[in-house]
């Protein structure tokens, strides 16, 4: 087994650790970028807290990015080249690969984990929830998490919801001119993108804390945002800044 199927079996069962409530049975899915043109990424019908070698399989980004590049494809389609892209493993991968191979283009992204903790699924479920992550509460989020984060307004999961991802990657590069850490989906989960499996974790980890104060001021009448003078002091502070470089 290589060193980084064992990672990301190890972060994987982190994650669907039950004390944490990220996933229960078969929610969740992660991958590891393997090689340039391959990454791993979990088989449907496999649970994040049983993970071993047989959870994963090894899939090209060429096929996966070429099925991306069609505007539709019907189910048929969609089963057959995950199958076509698969390299390694019996199972089909994940339905949510596309996406995975996405987030794993991004420059510095190695490990990739998404899951459905109670505490963001909450919030990504209020009416306002875009709003209440439209801005920062404390520093170790900003820290931890970057002042913004892709918002992607529910869409179905597969091949749609990838399309909609990208297109918001896409504005948060153009927009921010950085690659971000955090992926919200609406009403549906989060990703977290990560150079190694302990920043995926500790990613997930804050902002499942980020997402517990929010739910908290709620009960106050909502966030009082730190300002963009604040947000951005701790965001660009050298001390910040390496303290960040340590957590990665
Ligand atoms: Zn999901």
């Amino acid at each position: 087994m290589t060193p980084q199927l064992q990672q990301l079996i190890d972060m994987s069962r982190t994650l669907a650790d039950p004390r944490d409530d990220l996933v229960i049975l078969g929610e969740g899915n992660t991958s590891v970028r393997a090689d340039p043109d391959s990454f791993w990424v979990k088989a449907s019908g496999t649970e994040l807290a049983q993970a071993d070698q047989s959870t994963f399989v090894r899939v090209q980004f060429d096929g996966i990015l070429a099925a991306l590049n069609q505007k539709s494809l019907d189910d048929q389609a969609v089963k057959q080249a995950l199958r076509d892209a698969t390299v390694e493993g019996d199972r089909s991968p994940s339905i949510e690969t596309f996406l995975h191979a996405l987030c794993l283009q991004l420059d510095g992204i190695e490990f990739v984990g998404h899951t459905h903790p109670t505490a963001a699924l909450s919030l990504l479920s209020v009416a306002q929830s875009r709003e209440l992550f439209s801005g920062s509460v404390f520093p170790d989020q900003i820290v931890l998490l970057g002042a913004s984060y892709v918002y992607v307004p529910y869409t179905d999961p597969g091949l749609p919801l990838a399309h909609a991802v990208q297109q918001r990657l896409k504005e948060f590069l153009d927009r921010h001119q950085r690659v971000p850490r955090v992926v919200l989906l609406e009403n549906h989960g989060v990703i977290a993108l990560g150079g190694s499996t302990q920043e995926v974790i500790n990613i997930t980890r804050m902002l499942v804390k980020t997402c517990r104060i929010l739910l908290g001021t709620l009960a106050g009448g909502g966030p009082r945002f730190l300002t963009p003078e604040n947000v951005d002091r701790i965001d660009k502070r050298p001390d910040e800044l390496a303290r960040r470089a340590d957590l990665r």
